[in-house]
């Protein structure tokens, strides 16, 4: 960042928008959640992220760029070389006769003005931009790295030709290695390697859905998978039952682990990669997509020394990476924390994390056990399935521990019945849950090309079909208008980019503990709850909508049931 805290604060007073105990609220957050404060005012909206760019502008004495949903012509952003453009954090974005329009993160950079000013031949007008939307203008070069990478692997496959190739064969390990940067530079979450006889398709899965993105020969489908085989220790001899394993790699500055599955087909072997990526993780609650009410109980409820925070949803709903995104803020030098983990997705710093093998014994309950006896603060049981682990969380949360665990319900209310079908008794869910964080994941709309779309009355019929009485009221006839991806190059053209989850946190009250103990129906503590200030998913993800986050097709798609 080129300017202090400090001065942000009082650019941030100056500037009108922001009061100066919203300053102080935003300031104290920042602090006690580690985030830059710059960060802190723009997710939560507290001031616009162009007034704040123009205002840190005018403060240092340059125009703003505002650029973030400007489309660069190919020819103005090779300018620059897209290393030294990520590296020295800038981006040409206008050119005439005898003057460049470069947008700077720090303009007062000199060098690298210097720098530009000789490759380009021409003066150089300097901008001022904000670290995110310069990020935005980076993505744009990558839409030629797709052509880059496409054309790596068929010179390897030409360079194979008609012999047969062995997998220690360069051109075999340069494709496979191909494929790999290429999944991590588009974020996959997944790749399938998939021999349909006549040929091998390999698909991506990015943010959530599977896509077809290369096609191979069959002919080179058994040197690839011994290729896999041999980078995760697998038999290379034997093809005819599933094979497990894993290898980690290095993509720029982030660490991949890869977990591999080798399955036998009738065309032979399909491979399947899972790539957890370290700096994929969001850094921050509201990374998560945590925001409003939701974001300010889960900050109270992790102040709580001991007792249950519970994270639920369906397999993929992100309820993982929520958990693994609490230890890491819970995570400070003066506390103790034990993982028990099926299986351990993220390595964490200072925690001892321990793996489930059902094999040798060692299950979640077991483990807890084991961990127990070292009497940590904290402790993460990866999930609670099973009686036995429900009895042992729950006694660790009332014994002075804070348990994090995750349960598979709908929704965060359904904790209650599912832990009382667990075998837990009502005064012991009552006097040691705290929380609990129900969520999915969602598509998030592609900031940078974002078109305005009138709500159409097949999507208002399917959102009342969906939720009838659920949907806020008043809200049909008020949401006419919503923010969706037009689809560019930078997104594939799917108008989404990433992910975010949609929550809704449920906070254990004295009033709520009651009921519980009372055995009250659901519904009515639903709606004491409600009465407390319960945001129901559903009307988080409408929210979300409404700030251009996502829309409402996919919210019908994670909401319905
Ligand atoms: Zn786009």
């Amino acid at each position: 960042m080129i300017i202090s805290e400090d001065k942000l604060r009082l650019i941030l007073l100056k500037s009108g928008f922001v009061a100066p105990e919203e300053l102080e609220a935003a300031t104290k957050i920042s602090h006690d959640l580690d985030t830059p404060l710059i960060d802190v005012v723009i997710e939560r909206g507290i001031i616009l992220e162009r007034f704040l760019g123009e205002a840190i502008a005018d403060h240092i004495g340059f125009p703003y760029a505002d650029i973030k949903n400007e489309k660069i012509a190919k020819k103005i952003l090779n300018l620059l070389p897209a290393n030294v453009a990520n590296k020295k954090r800038m981006v040409i974005f206008g050119e005439n006769k005898d003057v460049v329009s470069l947008a700077m993160e720090n303009p007062h950079d000199l060098a690298s003005v210097e720098y530009v000013k000789k490759r380009v031949g021409k003066s150089v007008k300097i901008f001022f931009t904000l670290a995110n939307v310069l990020n935005l203008a980076l993505d744009q070069y990558k839409a030629d790295v797709k052509a880059d990478y496409e054309k790596i692997i068929s010179e390897n496959i030409n360079a194979i030709g008609q012999n047969k190739a062995a997998a220690t064969d360069l051109p075999v390990v340069k494709i496979f290695d191909t494929i790999i940067e290429f999944a991590a530079s588009e974020r996959a979450s997944d790749i399938h390697i998939e021999n349909l006889g006549d040929k091998v398709v390999v698909r991506f899965r990015v943010d959530g859905k599977l896509r077809d993105v290369l096609e191979l020969p069959a002919s080179i489908q058994a040197s690839i998978i011994t290729r896999i085989k041999i980078i995760s220790g697998l038999r290379t001899d034997d093809h005819r039952i599933p094979q497990d394993g894993r290898f980690r790699f290095k993509h720029r500055e982030d660490e991949i682990s890869v977990r591999v599955s080798i399955l036998p087909t009738l065309n032979g072997e399909d491979a399947e990669l899972r790539l957890l990526s370290q700096a994929a993780r969001p850094k921050t609650l509201e990374d998560l997509g945590l925001s409003g009410i939701n974001l300010k109980l889960v900050i109270e409820g992790l102040k709580q020394p001991h007792g249950l925070i519970l994270s639920t949803g369906p397999t993929g709903s992100g309820k993982t990476t929520t958990l693994y995104n609490i230890l890491t803020i819970l995570n400070t030098a003066d506390v103790n924390i034990c993982t028990i983990e099926d299986p351990i997705e993220y390595g964490l710093r200072r925690v001892n994390q321990i793996q489930v093998n059902t094999a040798a014994g060692l299950t979640f309950a077991s483990g807890l056990r084991s961990i127990l006896r070292h009497d940590p603060n904290i402790v993460l049981v990866g999930e609670i399935r099973d009686q036995e682990t429900a009895e042992i969380a729950t006694h660790a949360a009332l014994t002075g521990h804070l348990v994090l665990s995750s349960l598979h319900t709908n929704d965060a209310i359904s904790t209650i019945p599912r832990l009382e079908d667990l075998g837990v008794q009502p005064y012991l869910i009552a006097s040691t849950l705290n929380l609990a964080i129900a969520q999915r994941l969602v598509p998030k709309n592609h900031q940078s090309c974002l078109v305005t779309k009138e709500l159409d009355q097949t999507t208002i019929d399917n959102l009342i079909k969906g939720f009838g009485e659920r949907l806020p009221p008043a809200f049909i006839q008020s949401k006419k208008r919503y923010y969706a991806g037009a689809g560019c190059d930078a997104c594939s053209h799917t108008g989404f980019k990433g992910r975010t989850g949609i929550f809704e946190v449920l906070k254990f009250s004295e009033k709520i503990k009651q009921m519980i103990i009372a055995k009250k129906p659901i519904p009515e503590i639903l709606s004491q709850a409600k009465k407390e200030g319960f945001k129901a998913m559903l009307e988080d993800g409408l929210e979300k909508v409404q700030s251009g986050l996502t829309t409402y097709d996919e919210i019908i798609k994670a909401v319905k049931d």
